[in-house]
């Protein structure tokens, strides 16, 4: 089943079910991690507005985002480094989150925003020190993020978080698609800039799986619900291109994922 979250016309998030391009309230539900029980059981209005209509929200609220770096070969080789042995992680915080359709923003401060199409898991059940044979009890689904990453300030130190948490410029979205449905480790991501095609791969090439990113951040803390693992991005990304390709006002960003759907959004400068 597939999930929205938006505004509804007081302002307040509230959660639909996507019946084709229809999308019917949850009642007492105004959060998709926060439904008591599982949320495909949870009752909806009859009623339905057209999907279109709607200002969409992130599909989750995370207290908690994990990004992993390096995690496609592809990618891991046009940046010349070593391929991981471990998972490379870095965190975004819950305000770098906008939703399909919101504009990313380009902070006066970086000349280097760059884009990078990723599979993002949403923790349904909160758990420590999670096996990876038990890593999907705790997946409660699947949705498509754009890594929005400002190189300049990525690169500025041997940490990389000041290049990736900038407010308001990571979409995540448009919808949750819940577990039952998808297989994480085969599904086609691909990112077009303003129509062009930048970055095309499949899951199955992931160095570290879904099961195994589970595994690595919940060894050291507790993964609640609502919380948010970026899996990493393929090959293809804007900075490393000749000539580099960096996002400019008036673009369009486009990252699909087989089995979810497409998420857009349009670049604007801040301010
Ligand atoms: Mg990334």
């Amino acid at each position: 089943m597939r999930f929205v979250a938006y505004q509804d016309e007081n302002g307040a998030e509230a959660v639909g079910r996507l019946d084709g391009t229809r999308v019917h309230r949850l009642r007492g539900v105004d959060r998709i991690d926060r439904a008591a029980g599982d949320l495909r059981a949870a009752p909806a209005a009859e009623d339905g507005v057209e999907l279109d209509e709607l200002t969409l929200l992130p599909v989750a609220r995370p207290e908690k985002v994990f990004c992993v770096g390096l995690n496609y070969r592809a990618h891991v080789e046009e940046t010349g480094r070593d391929l991981p042995e471990y998972p490379v992680l870095f965190p975004k915080f819950g305000s770098s989150l906008i939703g399909h359709g919101a504009p990313i923003t380009l902070p006066p401060e970086s000349s280097q925003v760059d884009y990078e199409a990723e599979l993002a898991v949403v923790i349904g059940r909160a758990g420590r020190r999670i096996p990876r044979d038990r890593a999907f009890e705790h997946v409660l689904g699947y949705t498509i993020a754009n890594d929005v990453t400002m190189r300049d300030f990525q690169y500025r130190t041997h940490q990389w978080m000041q290049g990736k948490a900038w407010d308001a410029s990571t979409p995540l979205g448009p919808v949750l698609v819940t577990a039952d449905e998808l297989d994480p480790g085969n599904l086609d991501i691909a990112l077009h800039l303003n129509g062009r095609e930048m970055q095309s791969a499949n899951t199955d090439r992931l160095i570290f799986d879904v099961p195994r990113l589970i595994e690595a951040t919940s060894q050291f803390t507790r993964l609640e619900p609502g919380d948010v693992i970026l899996t990493g991005t393929p090959g293809g990304v804007g900075y490393r291109r000749d000539p580099q390709v960096f996002l400019a006002d008036g673009d369009v960003v486009e990252v699909t994922v087989g089995g979810i759907g497409t998420l857009r959004n349009t670049v604007r400068a801040e301010g």
